[in-house]
């Protein structure tokens, strides 16, 4: 067994690339989908451009290094991860506020419709902004989160907009974002897709689903650091159309015109708001240069090999615990989630011996595989782990069960 999965490794086409992540010594790093590490290039980079660029440049850093064409150049390359075209992605704000601007724009694209429809288990920031942003309008709208198994049938001639997230956080599961546009369309309302956990981990193809607008994090697949800038893409075809609820002056058309009044941009800069983090975006691009490097197809070809190793091995060794994942790695995207009603100190018992995955309320332990920087056998490891930790109750300590703020 050993020896396969060593071969595995040999032969792994990706494997050249985990030597540019900093991930430390001895520790497998299964969270990749909630943050993923940094690009060793990234520290070097933001060090060049604090001191050659802002340090020696000033103010004159925005002309001279296109800082200020930086959320549109980062689009166009975040644009290839997602099928997109250039012009279309701009790199921007928080997943969240980006939300906001999009369904705040869709509604206002189809003002005779009340109702988003969404679904109940979606990443809950999608739905706090869908439900503050029916408050803030007062004008009857309606926010319809149901069922994953509903969407369709709650899809009707009210529907605006169908806001849902294409990889489930918790379970992993994957929606088809194809159908779900074509019955979004099929309806008269637009689609949202937020593309959270599927940007940079598989080949996402935003213009052959018909997709109208989506938004993704910088943080998570695309390892551009804590907190780092979030994107969105608006179809070239609703570009005339799209008007942000969030009019800054950087989604001006004339920003440095200091016009009294508000023109948007004709480009996708209509959905900008206010001056770019550039250091967190330069820190972002390095992350996306890396994947840009490497053939994304490849990339979802390793990921499924390394879930469905890591699915088999935990299911031969422990056949009772509870997949909550869909067991066809067709139906999910990067990552594969057990539950265990004491999952949250299971992963802290498995975070103590190094192998490194997150927790989600109620019951959900969730293993992230970014084929990057993960060889076979960490995958191999993680799962003789949790069994060793669920057979000797490793986890059963008080240490274990003090939930932290950050889970
Ligand atoms: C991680 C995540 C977000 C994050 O939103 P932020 O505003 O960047 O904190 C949004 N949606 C989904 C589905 C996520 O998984």
């Amino acid at each position: 067994m050993t020896a396969d999965i060593d071969s595995l490794d040999r032969a792994d086409p990706l494997a050249r690339f985990r030597e540019r992540f900093a991930v430390p010594e001895g520790i497998v790093y299964l969270d990749g989908n909630s943050l993923g590490p940094p690009p060793k290039a990234t520290a070097p980079r933001i060090a060049a451009a604090i001191a050659d660029e802002w340090g020696k440049d000033l103010i004159g850093g925005w002309t001279r290094h296109g800082w200020i064409d930086l959320p549109l150049r980062l689009g166009n390359k975040i644009a290839r991860l997602i099928g997109a075209a250039p012009g279309e992605v701009a790199v921007a704000d928080s997943t969240s506020v980006n939300a906001f601007k999009l369904l705040a724009a869709s509604l206002a694209l189809r003002p005779e419709r009340r109702v988003i429809v969404s679904e109940r288990d979606n990443f809950p920031t999608d739905l706090y902004i869908a439900e503050g942003l029916v408050r803030l309008l007062d004008r009857g709208h309606e926010l319809r989160a149901v069922a994953a198994e509903d969407l369709a049938g709650a899809t009707d001639g009210d529907a605006a907009v169908v806001l849902l997230t294409e990889v489930n956080y918790r379970t992993g599961r994957r929606h088809d974002m194809a159908a779900l546009t074509r019955r979004a369309h099929a309806a008269g309302a637009l689609t949202i897709w937020d593309l959270a956990h599927s940007a940079g981990a598989f080949p996402v193809d935003l213009h052959a689903a018909h997709a109208d607008f989506a938004i993704g994090c910088g943080y998570k697949y695309l390892n551009g650091g804590p907190g780092a800038p979030a994107f969105l893409y608006v179809a070239r075809r609703h570009l005339p159309s799209f008007v942000s609820p969030l009019s800054g002056w950087l989604g001006h058309a004339a920003p440095f015109a200091f016009e009294p009044g508000y023109r948007p941009a004709e480009s996708v800069a209509r959905a900008l708001c206010g001056t770019p983090a550039i250091l967190a975006m330069l820190a972002l691009e390095v992350g996306v240069d890396l994947l840009l490097e490497a053939d994304i197809e490849a990339v979802r070809a390793k990921s499924i090999a390394l879930s469905e190793l890591f699915r088999e091995r935990v299911e031969r060794s422990c056949p009772w615990l509870a997949l909550a994942s869909p067991a066809d790695p067709a139906q999910r995207g990067n990552q594969i989630s057990f539950a265990h009603p004491e999952g949250y100190a299971v992963t802290q018992a498995l975070i103590a011996q190094g192998v490194v995955g997150d927790f989600r309320a109620p019951d959900v332990m969730r293993f992230g595989f970014a084929p990057l920087y993960l060889r076979y056998a960490d995958a191999a490891r993680a799962a003789d782990t949790l069994a060793e930790v669920l057979a000797t109750r490793a986890w059963d300590r008080p240490e274990f069960k003090t939930r932290a703020a950050v889970t």
